[in-house]
């Protein structure tokens, strides 16, 4: 613990790390925080917090900050610091050079989640109307988009359908491919305490997580499923649901699609969908299958929470659009205690969705190619846009490679740690004439850029954050930013130096911008989250003041409820001699995504390195004991690991986190990634393992 003295002030101000968004008060002397204490009248919190939010801030001020701007001509010349002025000037003069040389088309962005809601469409916006292109794209491309296609598909709405409250309402809580006591700490502990007032619970997930046998909580089932089956498994489920009667029969008359939900009544009815029939393929015993589809279609209001264990996968959308249909089926959206519910990873993925990050999308989910809506964004922004949808992160890192796409500018993102198979990610950045980098310390990515603009962490800046549950909370300024500009600051300034005028003078004229524009926004306003203390989106005239708790309740958004088939199609990344174990991933409490916050602070104490998890009947097969190093090899490359024996594991999956660059996690993933959104199929990754010497 350290003493920093007595705060004189506090200011209300949201967690920065994952997708509960716990309010805090940030305690300070003078401009200096002393503590983070939980905000008790915080809605997503309500006074809990974790070791991440309370005590995990001091990356803030840590001595890796780089607080200069910095230009170099070569990835291999040293960094030479310079003034903001000259550091902008430089790379909208070399985005404009390279334009001209390789035509519009050949630059584009990237928005981060960690930034707020003003920044991230800022970024957007500058890409949209200052470069002319929709290459922008945002890290829940390798996290969340699956969902966002999903629940488009099914319900009409990119969004989980609840508030975090409603699970006190829920007598069944299914989990898939969630570990909410490492990620979600403080809805866990909600969660928890609804299973010990006597909630049933299901949890689905290759590892025995804490969830299914702890001193506090213990499963009802757990399907402990093989990495890559999701899709098989909810199908499976749905055909007791279906085949025993269980469904909703009048929900689904006055909800639903019809014919969609007749078709998919057929298709889920198929023997081969049997829990029998896919008992080969889960590896789930067919009459734990039947028992859990049971208990969640007559046991009451019956939730979903979900994670990336179900999106980062080749079927990632279609396990959601699979959740969808289960949850339609037996009646479970729209009211409290019910619903659908995907537990964001980082603390905006939700907003940079909302906000327009994706290539297709404007804010609000709109298509590009919407001529109505686009000519709205025109009048307002005051510029032709294009119609076409731009390059997704992969496609950018492709084109690279191919010598179409020349230059990036990536805000609060490390793309070379956290995307899969980072030897293809280098190789695609090496070949960049122009990459800016603005971060808070000169992360992996930063080894390949030529610019670098200091970012600014969320106690130096306003702006606001969107929760896992469409919660908008304020982010308050604590302290100057260290390198002198906040994150949307830097963006206005490109944007001007690159010829297309931002002239905002403080976030709250950016989020009036986006309320005025995004249906789904307009009853918006920093007045009204100063008065409320949060809003759930939507939140606009057909609205309560406060938004909107809980989603579809009188009706889809799009209408009719979609049923989607959900063809079961197995992974592409198959278990040979050579690779065989299946490697799969996932955080651990006091960490955070790639480390870059957490590895700064005091919480390295707890958990200083990736571990790689093994049963202990593979274990002894190779001769692995606890603490030995083994090394870990796929097809796409290979890393070094400490093993941890554990039964916590099945025979044949072996796990680690992907905290620390030095592990290697992405160097053995692949590029496999999901059919509809190019989500990266993280949790599926053939291996062999092997005791090797200490490195
Ligand atoms: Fe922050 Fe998430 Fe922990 Fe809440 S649960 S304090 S939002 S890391």
């Amino acid at each position: 613990v350290i003493s920093l003295g007595m705060p004189t002030k506090s200011i209300i101000t949201t967690c920065a790390y994952c997708g509960v968004g716990c309010g805090f008060k940030a305690e300070v002397k003078g401009e200096q925080v002393v503590r983070m204490t939980p905000w008790k009248d915080g809605k997503a919190n309500e006074g809990h917090s974790c070791v991440k939010g309370r005590f995990a801030w001091g990356y803030a001020t840590h001595k890796d900050r780089i607080t200069k701007p910095m230009i170099r001509e070569r990835i291999t010349d040293p960094w030479r610091e310079v003034s903001w002025d000259e550091a902008i000037g430089y790379a909208a003069n070399q985005f404009r050079q390279i334009q001209l040389r390789h035509g519009k088309d050949s630059i584009g962005g990237i928005t981060s989640s960690r930034c707020t809601n003003e920044e991230t469409y800022l970024v957007q916006k500058l890409v949209r109307a200052a470069f002319g292109n929709n290459n922008v794209d945002t890290c829940a491309r390798v996290c969340h988009s699956p969902t966002g296609y999903g629940l488009k598909q099914t319900f009409g709405e990119s969004a989980g359908t609840q508030t975090f409250k409603s699970v006190e309402q829920s007598d069944v809580i299914l989990v898939i491919g969630a570990n909410p006591t490492d990620a979600h700490p403080v809805f866990a502990s909600r969660m928890k305490k609804r299973i010990r007032a006597g909630a049933r619970l299901i949890v689905a997930d290759p590892r025995r997580i804490d969830l299914v046998a702890s001193p506090h909580v213990r499963a009802d089932f757990h399907l402990q499923l093989k990495p890559g089956t999701n899709v098989a498994l909810i199908t499976a489920l749905a055909h007791v649901v279906v085949t025993e009667g269980l469904v909703a029969a009048d929900y689904i008359g006055e909800r639903c699609d019809e014919k969609s939900f007749r078709e998919w009544q057929e298709f889920v009815a198929r023997e081969e969908n049997s829990p029998e029939a896919t008992a080969i393929i889960t590896g789930v015993p067919a009459d734990q299958v039947r028992g859990a589809a049971r208990l969640y279609a007559t046991g009451g209001n019956a939730a979903i929470y979900y994670g990336l264990g179900v999106t980062e996968h080749a079927q990632g959308s279609t396990m959601v659009m699979g959740i969808a249909n289960l949850a339609m089926a037996t009646g479970n959206v729209g009211r409290e205690g019910v619903g659908v519910n995907p537990l964001r990873g980082q603390n905006n993925v939700q907003g940079a969705c909302d906000m327009g990050s994706f290539p297709h999308e404007l804010p609000g989910y709109r298509h590009v190619s919407d001529t109505t809506v686009r000519m709205q964004f025109e009048d307002a922004w005051g510029v032709p846009l294009p119609s076409e949808p731009g390059l997704r992160i992969p496609n950018m890192f492709d084109a690279a490679s191919e010598g179409t796409f020349r230059a990036l500018y990536v805000q609060g993102e490390d793309i070379v740690q956290s995307d899969p198979n980072t030897q293809h990610v280098t190789g695609a950045l090496a070949q960049l004439e122009c990459l800016v980098v603005q971060d808070l310390f000169l992360n992996e990515t930063a080894k390949y850029a030529h610019v670098f603009l200091p970012g600014s962490s969320f106690v130096e800046k306003d702006g606001t954050f969107t929760n896992a549950e469409r919660r908008i909370s304020r982010v308050r300024k604590v302290m100057k930013p260290l390198g002198g500009l906040a994150d949307w600051e830097v963006t206005v300034k490109l944007s001007n130096a690159l010829g297309y005028a931002m002239k905002y003078t403080h976030p709250s004229q950016i989020m009036d911008e986006i309320a005025a524009l995004t249906p789904t926004f307009h009853g918006v306003s920093y007045a009204k989250l100063d008065k409320l203390g949060s809003v759930q989106w939507p939140c606009n005239d057909d609205t309560a003041e406060a938004g909107t708790p809980i989603m579809h309740v009188d009706g889809f958004s799009r209408g009719k409820g979609r049923f989607v088939i959900t063809q079961y199609v197995p992974s592409s990344e198959k278990v040979t001699k050579r690779f065989p174990l299946v490697l799969t991933t996932g955080r651990i409490l006091s960490q955070y995504n790639v480390g870059a916050q957490t590895r700064r602070t005091p919480n390295n104490e707890w958990h200083d390195e990736d571990r790689l998890e093994i049963h202990p009947h593979d274990a002894e097969e190779r001769g692995v004991n606890d603490g030995d190093w083994v090394g870990i090899a796929s097809r796409a490359g290979e890393t070094v690991l400490r093993a941890v024996v554990s039964e916590r594991m099945q025979p044949g999956v072996v796990y680690t986190t992907f905290h620390f660059p030095e592990s290697g996690a992405n160097v053995i993933t692949t590029e496999n990634s999901d059919w509809a959104t190019n989500c990266p199929e993280y949790k599926v990754t053939a291996v062999q393992i092997s005791k090797v010497a200490q490195p």
